[in-house]
C-alpha cells in the first residue's frame, strides 16, 4: 500500500529501537548491559496497585470522560496549588495516555504546515518526530556542554520568527540532565511574554533533583507566564508507572478545549484503571518518589565517578533525570579487537553493543553527534559491570 508522506518520512523512536536491538541480542542468550530506557527499575508502589485492584472492584472499568476523571484532574490542579503555587481549575487539566501523547495533542492542536516550533538540542527524540507529523518545521537551536546544555535567553530570542508557533523546553532534559538555573527559566519566560511565544514546557523529571540544583514550574514566573504555557508532565518517571501510561498537560482554557476534542476523537480516554492508580500516586504517602530519588542519586554519583575516570570522555553533570550523556568522539576513528573501526556515536554504540555487549543511545538520535546516552535507572550491580565494560572497551580501541 501506499503509505502517507508523512509516515513515510517518520523515523521509528530511537531510545525504543536500541532498546528493541539489546533485547534481540539477550534473546540470543548473551548477557546484555543495558541502558537504554529512561525507565525506572523500580517497580510501582504498592498502595498504588492497590488503589487499581480496588478500582477494578469497584466496577471503574468503564469509558471515563476524554480528558479523565474529574478527581484526578483535581488532584492534579491541586499538587500544582500545593507544591508550586500555580493556580489551575480541573478544566484546564487534560490526562492523556503518557506524556508522549499529551505532547502530540499539544502538538497537533497547535501547529501546521508553515509554523515553526523551536527545540533546543540535544532534545528527547520525539520531539522533533512529533512536530514533523504535525508538518511544522522544527527549528533546532544548539546549546552546548559548556553551558550545561541549557538555551540562554539570548539564542531564543534569536531563533524567533513571525513563523514561530512554539518553544519545546525539557526541563531537566532527557537526554542531558540539565536542570535549567532559575535565572536562565525567568529570562526565557521574559522573552516568551515579550514575543508572545507559547511555550510547551515538558517537566516530567520534576521530581528527579539532585543537590546543587533546583526545580522551578515554568508557570510560577507569573500570571503573564502561565498564560503561555502549557505544562506537560505525567506518573511515569517519579512513580515509576511507565506502563500504566498517564501524562497530563495544563494548559490556558482554548487549547485545553482543543485537546479535549481531539482526545474525544482519537482515543476516546486515558485507561480508567490507570486513572484511579495515578490519584493514588498524587494524594498518597509520597516516601516512595524520595526513596527512588535517592537511589538515583547514589547512581548517579558513582556513573559520573567512573566517567570521570575515563580518559577522553567529558561530559556536562546531570542536575537532574537519571542519564548521563557524554562525549566520546576523541575516541573516533579508532578499531576495536573485533576489528571495526567507529567514526561516529552511532558505529560506536553499534560496536560497544556487538563486542562488549553495552547497550547505549547514540547521541546521533538526540541531535547531539559525538555523544552517547546511559540511562542509569538500573541496578548497581548492571551499572558496575557495564561501567567495567565500557571503560575495557575504551581502552582496548587503538
Ligand atoms: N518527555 C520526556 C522528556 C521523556 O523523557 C519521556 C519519556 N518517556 C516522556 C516525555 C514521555 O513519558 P510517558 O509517555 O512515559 O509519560
Ligand atoms: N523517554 C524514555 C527514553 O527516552 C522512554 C522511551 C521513549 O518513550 O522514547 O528512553
Amino acid at each position: 500500500m501506499q503509505l502517507s508522506a508523512l509516515v513515510q518520512k517518520l523515523q521509528p523512536s530511537a531510545t525504543i529501537a536500541a532498546a528493541a536491538l539489546a533485547k534481540e541480542l539477550k534473546s540470543t542468550g548473551v548477557k546484555v548491559y543495558e541502558f537504554t530506557l529512561g525507565e525506572p527499575d523500580f517497580t510501582t508502589p504498592e498502595h498504588i496497585c492497590n488503589a487499581a485492584k480496588e478500582a477494578m472492584d469497584a466496577g471503574h472499568t468503564h469509558y471515563t470522560a476524554a480528558t479523565g476523571i474529574v478527581e484526578l484532574k483535581q488532584a492534579i490542579a491541586d499538587s500544582y496549588r500545593t507544591e508550586y503555587g500555580v493556580n489551575y481549575t480541573p478544566q484546564q487539566v487534560t490526562v492523556s495516555n503518557g506524556a508522549k501523547h499529551s505532547i502530540h495533542n499539544v502538538l497537533t492542536a497547535l501547529c501546521g504546515p508553515g509554523d515553526e516550533v523551536i527545540i533546543p538540542t540535544p532534545y528527547w527524540v520525539s520531539y522533533s518526530a512529533l512536530v514533523e507529523l504535525t508538518g511544522a518545521t522544527p527549528v533546532l537551536v544548539p546549546t552546548t556542554e559548556e553551558s550545561g546544555f541549557c538555551l540562554s535567553g539570548e539564542q531564543f530570542a534569536a531563533a524567533i520568527t513571525p513563523k514561530t508557533k512554539l518553544l519545546m523546553l525539557n526541563n531537566p532534559c532527557n537526554p542531558t540532565g540539565a536542570a535549567y538555573p532559575v535565572e536562565t527559566l525567568q529570562e526565557i519566560a521574559r522573552i516568551a511574554v515579550e514575543k508572545d511565544v507559547p511555550v510547551l514546557s515538558d517537566e516530567i523529571y520534576e521530581k528527579l533533583i539532585y543537590p546543587g540544583s533546583e526545580f522551578r514550574c515554568f508557570a510560577s514566573f507569573g500570571e503573564d507566564v502561565k498564560q503561555r504555557t502549557i505544562i506537560v508532565s505525567g506518573v511515569s518517571k517519579a512513580y515509576a508507572m511507565t506502563g500504566w501510561r498517564i501524562g497530563w498537560t495544563l494548559a490556558p482554557q482554548d487549547v485545553t478545549a482543543a485537546m479535549a476534542k481531539l482526545q474525544s476523537q482519537e482515543t476516546s480516554n486515558p485507561c480508567s484503571i490507570s486513572q484511579y492508580a495515578a490519584i493514588a500516586a498524587l494524594t498518597g504517602p509520597q516516601e516512595s518518589v524520595e526513596t527512588m530519588r535517592q537511589e538515583f542519586e547514589k547512581r548517579r554519583e558513582y556513573v559520573l565517578g567512573r566517567l570521570r575516570a575515563i580518559p577522553g570522555v567529558t561530559f556536562a553533570e546531570p542536575g537532574g533525570a537519571f542519564y548521563a550523556f557524554f562525549n566520546v568522539s576523541s575516541y573516533f576513528g579508532q578499531t576495536t579487537p573485533g576489528g571495526v573501526t567507529f567514526h561516529n556515536s552511532s558505529e560506536f554504540c553499534t560496536a560497544l553493543l556487538n563486542e562488549a555487549h553495552v547497550a547505549l543511545v547514540t547521541g546521533d538520535a538526540f541531535g547531539a553527534p559525538g555523544y552517547v546516552r546511559l540511562s542509569f535507572a538500573t541496578s548497581m550491580d548492571i551499572l558496575e559491570a557495564g561501567l567495567d565494560r565500557l571503560e575495557n572497551f575504551l581502552k582496548s580501541a587503538t
